[in-house]
């Protein structure tokens, strides 16, 4: 959140690539791994001002959970040691709008694009009737869920997170300000 803080007052640090990709030759030792968007608006390693090595991150437009992502987070759990998981989602995300056309108008998506609006749906309906912003309250269902999600994967998150080795969080960026506002 330090670095998120840096990263929206405009005082990002200056990073030496050269020297820190010769530092890292040998092995990272992330210190979070995230699972965000792929919205070419939001890179994590930006938002949160990381060097090289710090951050590990798994993109998948709508930011939920698949069996991929999973076995990437718990890769970067049990092997590079990641002591905190954050799940960020973000404004105006357009594979939550996606989702919201699918459930509301039953707008079908060509190739492969169901499969993402599909994924989205459960969180999605959960606050259709909600007042407020549909797609921000989506948004924030959707990390929620991909929270709760991650806290009940068995057996290697369910059992870092016994031990006190890990923590997983929820957040959501603001497109403007870069700030990101933890919500789970
Ligand atoms: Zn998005």
């Amino acid at each position: 959140m330090e670095g998120n803080e840096r990263y929206v007052s405009g005082n990002s640090k200056t990073h030496d690539f050269k020297s820190e990709r010769e530092a890292l030759v040998s092995g990272q030792n992330p210190f979070v791994s995230v699972l965000g968007c792929s919205d070419s608006r939001i890179a994590p390693e930006y938002a949160f001002d990381t060097a090289r090595g710090d951050l590990f991150a798994i993109r998948v437009a709508g930011n939920f959970v698949t069996d991929e992502g999973l076995a990437s987070l718990e890769y970067a759990v049990a092997v590079l040691g990641a002591p905190l998981i954050l799940v960020l989602g973000h404004e105006s995300c357009g594979a939550i709008s996606a989702g919201i056309k699918a459930v509301k108008d039953h707008t079908v998506f060509p190739g492969h694009i169901p499969k993402l609006t599909d994924a989205l749906k459960p969180s999605i309906e959960k606050v259709l009737n909600q007042p407020g912003s549909l797609i921000d309250n989506a948004t924030a269902q959707n990390v929620k869920d991909s929270v709760n999600r991650l806290k009940n994967a068995s057996p290697l998150l369910t059992d870092a997170l016994s031990k006190g080795t890990l923590k997983i969080v929820g957040g959501v960026y603001r497109l403007a300000s870069g700030k990101v506002d933890l919500i789970a």
